[in-house]
């Protein structure tokens, strides 16, 4: 089981201040553990809020001359990094996987999706070409986007690069200076992308790094020059950051956790299905924001169920499917499971105690699939966000009452129906509340430029964190009326 590798030695993460990395003065240090082992692969600095004001500092003079940067200039910074991105794709899913417990094939996937995210930042500079309109005689109307200054993306463990990658692409070509704190639980790949963004010859300061935690986030937030701020993280911090954020008159778009619902009918096919279903809730761990986290049975649907319940008991618990985090997340989980059954759920799959033989990972924090059966819609499994790849499987009589219990849940991330009839589709299409919705997807995450983004819980702030919305986030869109003379021909404007 030799399909991760872990860095060599201890990597020494350091902030990329005014293009030089730099060891924050006064900061803790803090070990990053790989999940797969527990072995220490690096360290990361928690940066007080002074380190904060000097990387904000840096890009405030940065974010100057770029703004004067031309769009298309500005993109052929974007086409290098990219490049590189291609070029070094093997060895950044092989980190981002060692860090955050992802499987390499998944930390691979990340990272196409962050490179789909650049093309879609690159192509703007011939599609997003504002508006011009002669709107009476001799005057015209027309739209200027210009960039807001200083922006910061705060970011989540549970993917390295892609997460970071829905904004800073499109934010930097749109003229910002952009500061990047990532998880203190996943710092080595931010690292490597600050790399990957100075040898693309990005002027420095354009894309800076700060490592830390609520220190430096709170500094960020409450900086003067942040603009702007993206997070994606739980929904308690996005609810905090999102009412200090507003508080100072700042755009906020905060993501937050999930509960995401499959709901499966009789009619449902029966090779699609269960594998579908057992991908969700099992893929990288179950630590995805759109994994499957409650199965809306509707009627009779055993033979489907046992056929989960059969391919996900086949599942090897290692490396090829992904480790939880820290030791925190499995005690959480582990807790929530017994709760569950304490509450009446039956544990018709257990994946409690399950770990990979051999010693490289003995240390590792390992949870094999597991389901709960007779989950009712009011007990802590079917409405808490687990994090881990545990399937809580609630029976429902009729699809409105799968329905109902969809939109109660306060989350808005993702759901799915599984059916061959196209009518039930359409039904709970129109019907969730959910903002990624998928027919037959497990994991119905848009392709772009269909943007990314759920609803109630899930976000906090207007718009999506990536497509057609993310350009209005990061960016102020001017109005210019012009006339350059007086006319009697026209109406009340000339
Ligand atoms: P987290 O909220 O613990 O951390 C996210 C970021 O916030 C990190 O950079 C962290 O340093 C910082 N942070 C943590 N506590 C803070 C505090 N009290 N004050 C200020 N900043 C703080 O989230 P996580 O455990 O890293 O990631 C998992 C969570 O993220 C899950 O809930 C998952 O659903 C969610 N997530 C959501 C999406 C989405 O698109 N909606 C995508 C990925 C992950």
């Amino acid at each position: 089981m030799s399909f991760i590798q872990l860095p060599r030695s201890v990597v020494s993460c350091r902030n990329l201040v005014g293009g030089s990395w730099q060891v924050p003065p006064g900061a803790v240090q803090l070990d990053v553990r790989s999940p797969y082992t527990g072995t220490v692969i690096g360290k990361v600095p928690l940066t007080p809020a002074s380190g904060v004001a000097q990387v904000v500092e840096a890009a405030k003079v940065a974010s100057a001359s770029w703004r004067d940067t031309p769009l298309r200039e500005r993109t052929q910074y974007l086409y290098r990094f990219r490049q590189l991105l291609e070029r070094d794709l093997d060895s950044l899913a092989q980190l981002a996987a060692s860090e955050a417990g992802k499987t390499v094939a998944e930390a691979r996937a990340g990272l196409l999706k962050g490179m789909e995210v650049c093309d879609f930042a690159l192509s703007l500079q011939n599609l997003d070409t504002g508006a011009h309109l002669e709107v009476s005689r001799g005057v015209s109307c027309e739209y200027r986007r210009e960039p807001l200054g200083v922006v910061a993306g705060i970011t989540p463990f549970n993917f390295p690069a892609m997460v970071p990658m829905w904004m800073f692409p499109i934010a930097v070509t749109l003229g910002n200076a952009f500061i990047l704190k990532p998880s203190e639980k996943v710092p080595l790949t931010a690292c490597a992308l600050g790399e990957l963004m100075c040898e693309a010859g990005y002027p420095a300061g354009v894309f800076s790094v700060v490592h830390g935690n609520r220190e430096a986030v709170d500094a960020l937030v409450a900086h003067p020059d942040v603009q702007a701020v993206g997070f994606v993280g739980s929904s308690a911090v996005a609810r905090h950051l999102y009412a200090e954020g507003c508080k100072r008159g700042k755009r906020v778009l905060a993501l937050g956790s999930a509960k995401n619902h499959l709901i499966v009918v009789p009619d449902a096919d029966p090779e699609l299905t269960p594998q579908a279903v057992v991908d969700s809730f099992t893929g990288c761990a179950g630590q995805r924001c759109m994994a499957a986290s409650v199965l809306l049975a509707v009627g009779n649907v055993e033979s489907l169920l046992q056929e989960v319940i059969r391919r996900a008991a086949k599942l090897e618990v290692g490396p090829g499917m992904g480790a939880l985090i820290d030791r925190g997340s499995l005690d959480r989980l582990e807790t929530a499971i017994s709760r569950a059954e304490a509450e009446g759920a039956r544990v018709v799959l257990d994946g409690r105690g399950r770990k990979p033989q051999g010693e490289p990972w003995s240390g590792g924090n390992w949870l094999g699939p597991t389901l709960l059966d007779g989950v009712r819609p009011e007990m802590e499994a079917a409405r808490r966000e687990l994090f881990g790849p545990v399937l809580s499987i609630v029976r429902v009589p009729t699809l409105s009452a799968a329905l109902a219990v969809e939109n109660a849940s306060p989350y808005g991330n993702a759901a799915s129906i599984f059916t061959t009839n196209g009518g039930v589709a359409q039904t709970v299409v129109e019907g969730v509340r959910a903002g990624m919705v998928g027919v037959n997807v497990g994991v119905p995450v848009p392709r772009e430029p269909f943007s990314f983004g759920g609803t109630g819980d899930s976000r906090f702030g207007h718009g999506d964190i990536t497509g057609p919305s993310s350009l209005d986030f990061w960016t102020q869109v001017k109005k210019v009326t012009r006339k350059w003379s007086a006319r009697t021909d026209g109406s009340w404007m000339s």
